[in-house]
């Protein structure tokens, strides 16, 4: 088999190129608003009605006509949020007003009660109140002032708590969202046991089955862990071959790189998997498979845990984006280094675990101490990978360099 060793750049266009192939239209269903956090919406949708859909008092306080000379004002009637009050206002007449109660007829803007004074009552015993501050704002939002019924109210995105706010306020009850994809996470090596198994003399707990699991449905997946294959062609094949009839996305961890018992993409391509990129110019993480069988992917994932998690955010993640018909988010923003860092090799881009914190108004990073991709423990502290470039072996303190965040 050719390997094909590319950028990670490059492979993000692959993968993303792929997976609009295979799903030139995402497939959707229908879900209930309260059920929409974390599920993708995909078509843009306008608001079914004027928001606000009444013109509404910002403020405790008294509606009014704004009218130069009046010194006391008849207090003629309380409206609270939610009643419509029955008053239309006269001449030297002022509605007591709850914030988010419906402007009365006549009324042009609202005192704010802090603003305001009792001045006794009148003949008729109506209430009397004055102003003792001059209002400059009408303290009234009107209809449709945020948006008006027809106009846009949220673009295709994965929805957020504020994002079921904004469907909520328009009244949507159900929301068409594309399907989660529906991922089989496989473990590979004669090494690996599960937790629960005592471990041998020379095995290692299974991390990237369960993390990898973790990853696919913390970005809003399907996901199901077929376990720990033994590095055994006939026993792989059987599961791979299963896992590609039943995934939209098979992801096996360990096994793709040139060791002698290294038989995934092997194995993958004999099943009838068509090989993408086989290598990347990533560090961790540069063995790396990919391919296609039909409208089913394979990500051959590099078995050390912090490579397994790199390849994740940095390929799978642009993959489901685009086969769930988003676009790929912004990735990475600027942050200044606290320290330099300085690396032997710049033939590859490579991805250093580094804590954030604040320095007055700037947002820096401090590159954390790793000692190589198998050191998972490293992410424990680590809230961003800071990304260096291919021929960039320094950056020094001060600099700006690019951090992706991996905690929110
Ligand atoms: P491999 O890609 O199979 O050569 O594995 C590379 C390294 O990652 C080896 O040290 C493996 O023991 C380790 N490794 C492979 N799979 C896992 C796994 N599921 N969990 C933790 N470590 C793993
Ligand atoms: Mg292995």
């Amino acid at each position: 088999m050719t390997l094909r060793y590319i950028h990670p750049d490059e492979a993000i266009r692959l993968v993303r190129a792929a997976a609009q192939t295979a799903f030139p239209v995402p497939r959707t269903e229908i879900v209930r608003l309260q059920d929409a956090l974390g599920r993708r919406l995909i078509k843009a949708l306008s608001s079914p009605i004027d928001h606000p859909p009444f013109d509404k008092s910002a403020m405790d306080g008294f509606a009014y006509a704004r009218k130069p000379g009046a010194r006391a004002y008849r207090v003629v009637e309380t409206v609270a949020a939610g009643e419509k009050g029955q008053s239309e206002l006269d001449e030297g007449d002022v509605v007591r007003i709850m914030t988010g109660a419906p402007i009365p007829a006549g009324a042009d803007a609202v005192q704010r009660i802090e603003w305001t004074e009792s001045a006794g009552q009148d003949l008729d015993g109506c209430p009397l109140v004055r102003f003792t501050d001059e209002e400059t704002l009408s303290n009234i939002i009107r209809r449709g002032e945020n948006l008006e019924a027809g106009e846009p109210l949220l673009g295709p995105r994965l929805l957020l708590p504020q994002d079921i706010g904004i469907l909520a306020a328009g009244g949507i009850a159900e929301v068409e969202v594309a399907a989660k994809p529906r991922l089989i996470v496989i473990s590979t090596g004669d090494e690996i046991c599960t937790q629960g198994e005592a471990l041998g003399q020379a095995s290692i707990y299974d991390s990237n089955g369960p993390q990898l699991r973790a990853q696919a449905e913390a970005f809003g997946c399907n996901s199901e862990y077929r376990g720990i294959v033994r590095d055994n062609e006939e026993e792989l094949a059987e599961v791979f071959g299963k896992a590609l009839d039943e995934a939209d996305i098979v992801l096996v961890s360990g096994g793709v790189s040139m060791g002698d018992f290294d038989y995934v993409p092997p194995i993958m391509v004999k099943l009838g998997v068509k090989p993408v990129y086989h290598s990347l110019a990533m560090r961790p993480g540069k063995p790396s498979f990919f391919g296609m069988r039909g409208q089913t992917s394979v990500f051959g994932l590099p078995g050390n845990p912090v490579s397994t998690f790199v390849n994740f955010e940095v390929l799978v993640k642009p993959y489901i984006r685009a086969m769930t018909g988003m676009e790929n988010a912004p990735e990475y923003l600027p942050v200044r280094l606290d320290r330099a860092l300085v690396r032997t090799a710049g033939d590859r881009v490579e991805f250093l675990p580094a804590t954030l914190h604040m320095d007055g108004t700037t947002l820096c990073a401090t590159p954390l101490e790793y000692h190589g991709s198998s050191m998972i423990t490293v992410l424990a502290s680590a809230s961003a990978l800071l990304r260096m470039e291919i021929g960039q072996t320094r950056a020094e303190a001060g600099e700006t360099i690019n951090a992706r965040f991996i905690r929110p």
